[in-house]
């Protein structure tokens, strides 16, 4: 479910995400991006039905955000309407599970000072609470700050910390992809013989998958953001996993092709049924 995703004239430029510090000269992204000069950026909330209640995987960036500019207020924080129009109840909710606690993907459950699923248990990494409940002084943290402090504050004890390879819900493990923030990590969601790889923040667009090296300027560790997107993307080539990247166009969701020693992304389009084995007519 997208908790928003803004179009032109509103969609950040290329250039913001990959910068010369974050290891990509602005000749190379200009030869590399083929005359496109902005990213869509989506904010897809993945809703996870388990045996034990209704989950969402990360909860948007939450009403009346201005942290970007005054633009983007009516564009995102649409989560709530759309669980409301897919007969959803905050009230029922069972859990929310953080790839990581960057404002964008924690502000949707504490943006009216109050918990946005008051039933709902919630699940961080470890690393990911301890990181943001110490001292920050890293500047690319700062914006991310409150929401994520806030978060830990609101959720008090009924924040659960997990380490990865670890089966929070039925059929819900976490698994290792940190460099993005210290405790980031992936969902692998497993049911009736399927699987669905969730890899939160390990890419933002699919130059990344062309380029691999790439990283960006909210990549706190970039050595180690690299090596997680490299083996998150191995590991669905090779399993032939679908994926779902929180910040692809909605619904994010597609497949991933070894290109070889690059990547290649197959994107699922709602209403077209999905080939598991990419194949070169994409
Ligand atoms: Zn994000």
């Amino acid at each position: 479910m997208s908790d928003g995703q803004p179009g032109p004239p509103f969609e950040p430029p290329l250039e913001d995400f990959f910068t010369p510090e974050s290891g990509v000269p602005s000749e190379v992204l200009r030869d590399a991006c083929h005359g496109r000069s902005s990213l869509t950026c989506g904010y897809n909330c993945l809703f996870v039905n388990t045996p034990d209640g209704m989950a969402v995987i990360d909860t948007g960036l939450g009403a009346s955000f201005l942290g970007y500019g005054e633009y983007i207020k009516p564009l995102v924080g649409q989560l709530e309407d759309g669980m409301t129009s897919a007969g959803l109840s905050r009230a029922n909710l069972a859990a929310v599970v953080f790839t990581h606690l960057h404002q964008d993907h924690s502000r949707g459950s504490i943006w009216s000072g109050e918990l946005t699923f008051p039933a709902a248990t919630a699940y961080a990494h470890a690393l990911e609470v301890a990181f943001w409940s110490g001292t920050v002084d890293l500047p690319q943290a700062q914006p991310h700050l409150e929401a994520a402090r806030e978060t830990i504050r609101l959720f008090g004890e009924r924040l659960r910390a997990f380490e990865y390879e670890a089966e929070v819900l039925p059929g819900v493990r976490t698994l290792a992809a940190p460099g993005h923030t210290p405790g980031h990590s992936a969902v692998l969601l497993e049911s009736q013989g399927e699987r669905l790889l969730c890899v939160g923040d390990t890419f933002y667009d699919p130059l990344q998958l062309t380029n691999p090296s790439w990283a960006t300027p909210w990549d706190l560790d970039l050595a180690a953001s690299i090596a997680s997107r490299r083996h998150l993307l191995e590991r669905a080539a090779d399993e032939r996993l679908m994926v779902h990247a929180y910040h692809l166009p909605f619904p994010g969701l597609g497949r991933v092709q070894r290109n070889g020693a690059a990547f290649t992304w197959h994107p699922l389009t709602l209403g077209m049924s999905d080939s598991p084995a990419p194949t070169t007519e994409h």
